[in-house]
C-alpha cells in the first residue's frame, strides 16, 4: 500500500502537485519531485541519485537495485550479499564503463519506483513490459524467459482451463502476478519472495505457483519428491525478455549499458556467465 502511494506520489501526484503549487518553480519541476517516502509537506526533498538533467553516467559509483530471492539470477551469496548471474553481469558492465558498482537488495515490487532516486539501475530478472516502459527505460534484452506453473506431483492442473478458480501463489508485482490476476476466478496470494509461495504450495495453502522458469526449477530441485514445474507453453504463456532498467530519458546511460552488453556478448564473457550461473558449468 505504502509502495503504491509512493508510486502515485512520485509518478502522478508529484507532477500535478508541482504544477498546482505554482508557476514560480516550473523550470526545475522534475528535480524537486517528492522523495519516495516524503510527505506532501516536504515535497522539495532532493533526489538521492542523479539530478533530473544529468546522467547517472556522471557518477563514479552506480547504485544497483536487485531482489536477491530469484535464483540463479540473484540470491544471497555465502557472505549474505547478492550473488548470481545478474550481479556478475552488472559488475562486468560496471567494469566496462569504468564505474564502481554498489548493489542494494530490495523488494522486487519497489525497484521500478526507486530508479532515478534510490538507485540508478535495476537488474533483477526483470521482464520488459509496456507498463514498466512508461516509468523506466530498458536496455536491450539479455535473456529470454517464460513463466512456469509449479504444482504438487498429485495435482490435476495441466492446462490453462485448469487454472481457473484456483488459489495461485505469486511474487508480488511480477509478471507471474499479472498473469495470475487475469485468470478467471483466480484467488491470488502475493508474497514478497517466490520461495514463500512455494512453501505455501507444499503446505496446501495454494494450488499452484506461477513464477519464472529458472527460479521455478531451482525451487523444485529442493523438493523433487513433492513438486514439479510445468512449462508455460502448456498454459499458453508468452515468452518474456529480461532487461536492465534505467531512469527514463537517461539515453547516455542506456546507450553505454547497451554498448557494454554488446561487447560482453562479443568477447564471450556473457556466454561464460550463462554457463557458470544458469545452464551449469
Ligand atoms: N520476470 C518477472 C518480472 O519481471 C519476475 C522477476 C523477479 O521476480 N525478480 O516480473
Amino acid at each position: 500500500m505504502k509502495k503504491l502511494l509512493a508510486l502515485v506520489l512520485t509518478g502522478v501526484l508529484g507532477v500535478s502537485l508541482l504544477t498546482a503549487c505554482g508557476s514560480s518553480s516550473s523550470a526545475s519541476s522534475a528535480s524537486s519531485a517528492p522523495a519516495e517516502t516524503a510527505s506532501t509537506e516536504s515535497a522539495s526533498a532532493p533526489a538521492e541519485t542523479e539530478s533530473a538533467s544529468g546522467s547517472a553516467l556522471d557518477k563514479d559509483t552506480l547504485v544497483i537495485g536487485t531482489n536477491a530471492a530469484f535464483p540463479p539470477f540473484e540470491y544471497a551469496g555465502d557472505d549474505g550479499t547478492p550473488a548470481g548471474f545478474d550481479i556478475e553481469l552488472i559488475n562486468a558492465i560496471g567494469e566496462k564503463l569504468g564505474k564502481k558498482v554498489e548493489v542494494k537488495d530490495m523488494e522486487f515490487d519497489s525497484l521500478v519506483a526507486s530508479i532515478g532516486n534510490k538507485i540508478d539501475i535495476a537488474i533483477a530478472g526483470m521482464t520488459v513490459t509496456e507498463e514498466r516502459q512508461k516509468m523506466v527505460d530498458f536496455s536491450d534484452p539479455y535473456y529470454e524467459a517464460v513463466q512456469n506453473v509449479i504444482v504438487t506431483k498429485d495435482s490435476a492442473i495441466a492446462s490453462a482451463d485448469d487454472l481457473k478458480n484456483k488459489k495461485i501463489g505469486v511474487q508480488l508485482g511480477t509478471t507471474g502476478d499479472f498473469i495470475a490476476s487475469d485468470i478467471e476466478g483466480s484467488e491470488v496470494s502475493q508474497y514478497n519472495k517466490a520461495v514463500d509461495a512455494v512453501n505455501d504450495l507444499i503446505n496446501g495453502r495454494v494450488d499452484c505457483v506461477i513464477v519464472d522458469a529458472n527460479p521455478a526449477q531451482e525451487f523444485v530441485s529442493q523438493h523433487t519428491e513433492e513438486l514439479t514445474a510445468l512449462e508455460g507453453s502448456q498454459f499458453g504463456f508468452e515468452t518474456e525478455n529480461y532487461a536492465i532498467a534505467m531512469p527514463k530519458g537517461d539515453t547516455a546511460l542506456v546507450e553505454a549499458v547497451n554498448q557494454a552488453l554488446k561487447e560482453l556478448k562479443e568477447d564471450g564473457t556473457f556466454d561464460k556467465l550463462v554457463a557458470e550461473n544458469i545452464t551449469g558449468e
